[in-house]
């Protein structure tokens, strides 16, 4: 398996390099040349196999020739074998008034208790590996808005070859997001907590990575959403869910909770390697340029208004870039300009052949705030139980789908612990804390607080990893 960068001007790499690269020199995304296609008999096989097993067969092309089928294998094993749920993901049907023949896949059994945990995880250790085979070390910098962070932390924690410095914005993440990153004792784990919002810690990490004597002295590397093992690792629950929801060759529909476009873009992916996916269904919250493109053609970037869904409150999605590169026949030259064009008019005009066929493979809408809250409310009447806000999007979004036949799936996100505060205001109540989160209230927690500044952080990063 080869990698291309999506604006068609950075060196073909294989999989361990696109890794550790991230971002690719010409500031592309990186992609597979083409796709690993299963059969109908393949995505058969998938039902009597377990989690990690699907995760290797589904996987391993994509990580040759740089890690063999066996190490692959046993990665994933003990990627999963620590998740809360012997299924990995379970699956459970909806209450009718969200319609007939739905369901909800939990993606949130992980230690941090979001859907970063499951690619993670995996990373965590792929990265341990491909350091090893190289005899080099890492220093990951990484912003965080929320789950990101812990997830990053919890999979890179006293890992060989990795320091890790996570910025997240002082006083904006709740107090267990919070709590989750900096109650890590680990010697290789930094937590700086910034005095700004969450953009300007991304703005810090691109500072630091636009330094090339800065990145290259302390080899930077990056866990965000756009490295290319993320979006690999999340096609896989794609796979499982469909073949236990409507087996290996009836299509069926996945509705996301959509923010950088990672978690749905692994869906389509899926499609592409043979999954019979009928519909992807994009939720937004009230942050919605996605749900507006797919009704205008017109990508129009507004401001970020902040929400109670605080993992989607985004107007770039980064991996949309990669959708737009397969969309267009893999024309990284068109691509190029537009990106150009979309910074700097904060406006792209998708065209009319990209917008179709868009159009063909997603649905998409978008939630309010109340209806987020009322979301919430409806399913606890029905069910007796409790869904995060970003998942609550999910089914605000698929009880305006009524048209879409068939099976469908909301992918849920997070643990509604994580948001207890915003559960409680819509139904009165809070959910139970998972013995791993209200433990955390106990114990210390280690972070230094720093100013919005590049040279600050700068330091304090050239010190903690020495
Ligand atoms: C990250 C996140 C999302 C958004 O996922 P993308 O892959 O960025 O689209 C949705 N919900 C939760 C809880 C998240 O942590």
């Amino acid at each position: 398996m080869k990698y291309q960068s999506t604006r068609g001007n950075a060196p073909v790499l294989e999989f361990g390099d696109v890794l550790l690269a991230g971002l690719a020199e010409d500031g592309g995304l990186y992609v597979p040349t083409e796709f690993p296609l299963f059969t109908t008999a393949d995505l058969g096989s998938f039902t009597t196999m377990s989690y990690a097993e699907v995760a290797t067969r589904v996987l391993e092309p994509f990580v040759s020739p740089s890690i063999t089928s066996d190490d692959l294998g046993a990665m994933a094993e003990e990627s999963y074998s620590g998740f809360r749920s012997s299924d990995v993901v379970p699956i459970r049907e909806l209450p009718t008034e969200f319609g007939a023949n739905r369901y909800l896949v939990e993606l949130y059994w992980g230690p941090t208790f979001s859907f970063k945990d499951i690619a993670l995880q995996l990373l965590g250790r792929l990265f341990e590996y491909e350091l090893s085979r190289r005899s080099t070390s890492v220093t990951i910098v990484g912003a965080t808005s929320g789950d990101t962070g812990s997830a990053a932390i919890e999979a890179c924690k006293d890992r060989d070859g990795i320091e890790l410095v996570m910025l997240h914005p002082h006083n904006r993440v709740s107090d267990v997001q919070r709590r989750q990153m900096t109650t890590v004792g680990s010697a290789n784990i930094h937590n700086v907590a910034i005095e700004g919002t969450f953009d300007d810690c991304q703005d810090l990490v691109k500072g630091m990575f636009a330094d090339s004597r800065f990145r290259e002295r302390h080899r930077l590397a990056a866990v965000n959403s756009i490295n290319w093992a993320r979006v690999a690792a999340q096609t896989v629950y794609y796979f499982t869910s469909a073949s236990q929801i409507a087996g290996p060759s009836k299509p069926m529909s996945f509705c996301v909770p959509t923010g950088n476009f990672g978690n749905i873009f692994a869906g389509f992916i899926a499609s592409q390697m043979g999954l019979p996916v009928e519909r992807l269904v994009i939720a937004s919250n009230h942050n919605d340029i996605l749900t507006r493109a797919h009704s205008s053609g017109v990508m129009q970037i507004e401001e970020v208004q902040p929400s109670t869904s605080p993992a989607m409150d985004i107007q770039v999605s980064s991996n949309f870039e990669r959708l737009l590169f397969e969309l267009s026949n893999k024309d990284g030259k068109w691509l190029r300009a537009a990106m150009q064009t979309f910074r700097s008019q904060r406006e792209l005009e998708l065209e009319s052949s990209v917008l179709s066929k868009f159009r063909e493979n997603f649905d998409a809408g978008s939630a309010t705030e109340d209806e987020v809250d009322r979301t919430i409310k409806d399913y606890y009447l029905a069910n007796g139980d409790f869904v995060d806000p970003h998942t609550a999007v999910g089914l605000s979004v698929i009880k305006q789908m009524t048209s879409l036949p068939g099976p469908m799936a909301v992918m849920s996100t997070a643990h509604p612990a994580k948001f207890d505060e915003i559960v409680k205001r819509a139904t009165g109540f809070a959910p139970s804390q998972p013995e791993e989160i209200a433990v955390l209230s106990d114990l210390e927690e280690k972070c230094t607080e720093l100013p919005n500044d590049l040279s600050s952080v700068m330091d304090f990063v050239a010190k903690a990893v020495s």
